[in-house]
């Protein structure tokens, strides 16, 4: 039987780069996929476009993960953004930046990254075996000695467990790592969803439904208090909210109603504006269009679909005369252009979920070298670890990052 010296379980960015960098240095390495082909789940990032990464530096990129962030510094020390841009370079993949400094391939196309990616693993002289699922590890005192997939065993010096999270499990990741975390003694940090939609109680959101808002802030309100805002970008869908912003806070939100907490959402419409300026303006509208109807004073503030909204939800008639709106309709239509409320109800499955909060426990991981601390030969990259971070191709960096640490140091672990 063939013993390799790197196995690596799970094709996505985190174990393509993982095993290329493996059998790039050398090692005998095979790269195990559940499905019939590598990066299914990476064909589908940005929309299609593949959001690669971001030029954000080191300590605000760090921030991005939250409290867990900290673990990867030695990954992005080792293979950071730049690295990632020349590595892609190199395979011909050139790149543009976007707003938010967001990094995407040139041509926009996120198979083409994937069959780039596939192809240097080839190159690198990896071994790819497709439909492959890898149902349990095989450990001996301590250390790792391989994998088996249904009846047949796979021996090896060391293993690198990169299977992603269990959001999107139609492109494979369905959580079966943690279960082979688990099966060796790694403790898995309760995984729920990330970057998920959320769902409003009421029709106001369903009423709005494809409707795209820009550049308005979000504040979340969590048992009554202000406790995380946002700018940017959302979008109203038939069950609530989602879109960049909406998708940012979630995290948040999904732990505080796990803790059954009350949560709102407040949106400013006009965050370029405080109260008095606001307020200024609307007099100024008021008195310029004075004879005509309220929903024309509108216009000039309000994408149009939320127009009739706003007059049901103010209580004034969109056909009053501008002319004959009182002080206090002025100051309710004002305080709600600042704050339009929604109760949150819940949150999509896990299975819409962008990506996936919680998973191998990072103090039983080595962040220098992403290996366990409980298994000899046990490596861990990507999302199956307890850290995620916000929309922005963070996510991908670090799938890429802790697959290229893992793999250079499964080559260098000293040979049993
Ligand atoms: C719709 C969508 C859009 C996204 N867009 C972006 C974006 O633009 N930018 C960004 O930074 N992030 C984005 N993400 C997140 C990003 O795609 C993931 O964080 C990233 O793919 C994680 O990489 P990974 O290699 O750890 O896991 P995955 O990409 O999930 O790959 C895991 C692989 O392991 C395989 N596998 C699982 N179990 C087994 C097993 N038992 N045996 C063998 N193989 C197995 C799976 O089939 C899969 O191929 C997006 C996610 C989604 C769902």
């Amino acid at each position: 039987m063939t013993k390799y010296h790197t196995i690596v379980v799970g094709g996505g960015p985190a174990g393509m780069m993982a095993a290329g960098q493996a059998a790039g240095l050398g090692a005998n390495t095979v790269l195990l996929e559940k499905e019939t082909a590598p990066g299914r789940k990476l064909r589908i990032t940005g929309k299609g476009r593949c959001n690669l990464t971001n030029i954000a530096p080191l300590p605000e990129f760090i921030e991005h993960f939250g409290e867990n962030g900290r673990f990867l510094r030695q990954a992005f020390n080792k293979f950071f953004s730049p690295d990632l841009v020349d590595f892609l370079k190199e395979m011909e993949v050139t790149i543009m930046t976007e707003r938010g400094g967001r990094v995407f391939p040139e041509n926009e196309d996120a198979q083409a990254v994937t069959d780039a990616m596939i192809q240097w693993v080839k190159l690198q002289g990896v071994s790819i075996r497709t439909k492959s699922p890898v149902g349990k590890l095989l450990v001996d005192h301590d250390s790792i000695m391989g994998v088996r997939i249904g009846d047949n065993e796979l021996h090896a010096d060391t293993v690198i467990i990169a299977t992603g999270g269990m959001s999107y499990p139609a492109t494979g990741s369905t959580g079966d790592g943690y279960r082979l975390a688990q099966s060796v003694g790694h403790t898995v940090v309760p995984v729920r969803p990330a970057l998920v939609p959320l769902i409003t109680a009421g029709s106001v959101a369903p009423r709005l439904q494809g409707l795209s808002l820009k550049n308005i802030r979000v504040r979340v309100y969590i048992d009554g208090k202000k406790r995380l805002e946002d700018f940017g970008e959302m979008l109203f869908t038939h069950f609530g909210l989602s879109g960049p912003i909406i998708l940012t806070l979630s995290g948040a939100i999904v732990d505080a109603m796990r803790e059954k907490k009350n949560v709102s959402l407040s949106i400013d419409l006009k965050p370029a504006l405080d109260e008095s300026k606001l307020d200024a303006r609307l007099l100024r509208d008021l008195d310029t269009y004075g004879k005509r109807q309220f929903h024309t004073l509108l216009k000039g503030l309000l994408p149009k679909k939320l127009i009739p909204v706003c007059c049901d939800l103010i209580g004034i008639s969109s056909e009053k005369i501008n002319n004959q709106i009182s002080a206090a309709e002025r100051r309710k239509l004002r305080a709600w252009l600042k704050d339009f409320r929604f109760d949150i109800n819940g949150h999509r499955q896990i299975k819409e979920a962008i990506v996936t909060a919680g998973g191998v426990d990072i103090r039983e991981v080595n962040p220098r070298t992403m290996e366990s601390l409980l298994i000899k030969g046990l490596f861990f990259a990507g999302e199956v670890l307890d850290v995620n971070g916000d929309t922005g191709g963070y996510n991908l960096q670090a799938a890429f990052s802790t697959g290229w640490l893992a793999g250079q140091s499964a080559v260098h672990l000293k040979k049993r």
